[in-house]
Formats: structure tokens, sequence, C-alpha cells
């Protein structure tokens, strides 16, 4: 046990991220009470049957009031109203933060809506899987990943500090960047594949009822290691696609563009460069074996 970072730690969402930064905070002492709020009653009943807080919330301003920080972890689409909805109950001093996997819509949408005194630390955790809710969260989901930060340089250095320090006694390393440069690099190390998993998805889906049950009873491990992508909560990632627009579409053109070299060189037989786009792949797979993050 350590000596807690905050008295009051309040959690909008109490979904995967929610639930595992409750399930993290509450085993290590993070906080003195632990307050959750959800919009979905059985999400917020199901929090209190695994006891994930101390107290639990269906009014997010309620939620916030007594807090010195609030972590927002619901789907992007949901943060404008919610930073409206919390912001009058906001006490100068508190902290706020979010996990949302889009950082400029965040800035658009919940930091003009920040009351003076209040230290406004967007964040992202790298880490998570297919499965949503209460139930799925993992004390130790964040050990070993990253999380990322956009603070503003404007923004109170201790406030992003003891943010970092929530994330590191989580288990996470942390490195700040800001808003425009984490949304390029998400874009491709996570929005495109998610796309892309979903577009494969869904050409199987297309395909006629045989070969469909086929797919489904032959599935290699490609197409296998796709569906587990596929399986992710379509609110939350209908919702990263639309606030995650330009760079998404940016990536997806270089994609097409770099797809099209490849049907080429398979077209003509072009063995070197098919072999050399493979060897590139295996030295990527290589290096995140390296670092880890495998
Ligand atoms: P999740 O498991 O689907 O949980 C989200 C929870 O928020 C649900 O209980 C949902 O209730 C609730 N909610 C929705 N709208 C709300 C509102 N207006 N007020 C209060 N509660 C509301 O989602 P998650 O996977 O934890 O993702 C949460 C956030 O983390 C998202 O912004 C996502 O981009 C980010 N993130 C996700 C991952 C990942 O791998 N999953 C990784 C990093 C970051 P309902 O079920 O009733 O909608």
């Amino acid at each position: 046990m350590v000596e807690p970072l905050f008295q009051r730690l309040a959690l909008i969402g109490i979904g995967l991220i929610g639930s595992s930064i409750a399930r993290g905070a509450k085993a290590l002492g993070l906080a003195r009470r632990i307050v959750i709020c959800d919009a979905s009653p059985q999400a917020l009943a199901r929090a209190a049957e695994l006891e994930l807080g101390d107290d639990y919330e269906s009014d997010p301003a309620r939620a916030v009031a007594e807090a010195d920080c609030v972590i927002l972890c619901t789907p992007v689409g949901t943060l404008a109203s919610i930073a409206a909805a919390i912001a009058p109950a906001l006490r100068p001093g508190t902290i706020l933060s979010d996990v949302g996997s889009t950082k400029q819509s965040v800035m658009r949408d919940v930091a003009p809506l920040v009351p003076e005194g209040v230290a406004f630390v967007p964040g992202h955790p790298i880490a998570g899987t297919e499965f949503s809710g209460p139930d799925a969260g993992m004390a130790d989901l964040f050990q070993g990943r990253w999380c990322l930060l956009t603070p503003q340089a404007t923004t109170d250095e201790a406030a992003v500090r003891k943010i970092e320090a929530l994330w590191q006694s989580l288990g996470a390393r942390t490195a700040r960047m800001d808003a425009p440069h984490h949304d390029r690099v998400l874009a491709i190390v996570s929005h495109l594949p998610h796309l892309l998993a979903f577009t494969i998805c869904g050409t199987a889906d297309d395909l006629a009822d045989e070969t469909k049950k086929e797919v489904l009873e032959f599935a290699a491990s490609g197409f296998r290691d796709f569906t587990r992508i596929a399986a992710s909560d379509p609110v939350m990632w209908r919702d990263i696609f639309l606030n995650n627009k330009e760079a998404l579409l940016e990536m997806l053109a270089r994609f097409s563009e770099d797809a099209q070299a490849m049907a080429r060189a398979v077209r003509w037989g072009d063995t070197g460069y098919i072999e050399d786009k493979i060897n590139r792949s295996r030295k990527i797979r290589r290096s995140l074996i390296d670092l880890k993050q495998a």
C-alpha cells in the first residue's frame, strides 16, 4: 500500500477501462474513496456487486462534486455532454482527466468547458481487450503498457505529475505528446487495423453461405486474429473513427496505395517486392517482442 494520491477519485464510465482503473486503484490504495458513475443502471449495479468502488452515483454532477480527481472513461462521443454536465460541479483544485482513444476531439469537446482552477490532463492508456463492461476489467491491464498524456503547455505541472503517478502506480509507462501527433500515431497503430478487421470480417460475411461456413470452420490464425479485433465494442469504435477522421482517412489512403502495389507485385510475380514487404513486417514483429509490447 502507498499513500493515497487522491482523497476521492470519481470514475465516470465503469466499463473495461474504468473498472480496470477502479480495480488497480483499490488494490493499491491510490484513493481514499472511489466513486463510480455510469449511465447504465445495470453497469452501476454490477460495479456495486463487484465492490469496485465505495460510492455509486447515476448523476455525473453529484459524482464529481467532492472529488479531487475525475477520470472520464466513456466513449469519446459522450465526452462533450458529460463535460457540460459536470463542469458546474467541479471544485477548484480538482484534476480532470480521461482515457479516450482520440485526443484532438477531447481537446475540442472538453477543454473549453473546464472551469477556472481545474487542471485538465487528457490521457490514453494503450491497453485493452475486445471485451466491455465492468466484468471485463483487470487490475493488471495497464502493467507494462504505455499511457500517453496530451496536456497543454499551460497545464499545471503538478497536476500532470499526479496523473503520471497514477498511471505509473498502475504499472504503466507514461509519455507526453501533443494531441495531433497522438491521433496520427494511433491512426496507424490502432484505428486503421481495427478498420481493416471490421472490413475483412464484413467481406467474409458477405460471401456465399457455403463459403462463409468454410471460412468459419477452417479459420486459420490470420482470420482468427482479425475476428478477435473485430469483436470490439461498436459504439466505442464508431466514435473513434468519427473523431479521428482526417488522420484515419490519410492512413487508409496510404495503405490503399501500398495494397495496390502489393497487388501489382502478385500479378506480375515480383518475388523481390513480396519478400521485401514480408521481411520488413517480420522485423516490426521482432522489434515489438524485444520492446515487450507483443
Ligand atoms: P466500455 O467497456 O463499453 O464501457 C463504457 C461505459 O460507459 C459503459 O458502461 C457505458 O454504458 C458507459 N457510458 C456510456 N455513455 C455514458 C454517459 N454518457 N455517461 C456515463 N456513462 C456512460 O468502454 P471501454 O472499453 O472501457 O472504453 C472507455 C473509453 O476508453 C473510450 O473512450 C475508449 O475510446 C477508451 N479506451 C478503450 C480501450 C479498449 O481497448 N477498450 C483502450 C484504451 C482506451 P452503456 O453500456 O449503457 O453505454
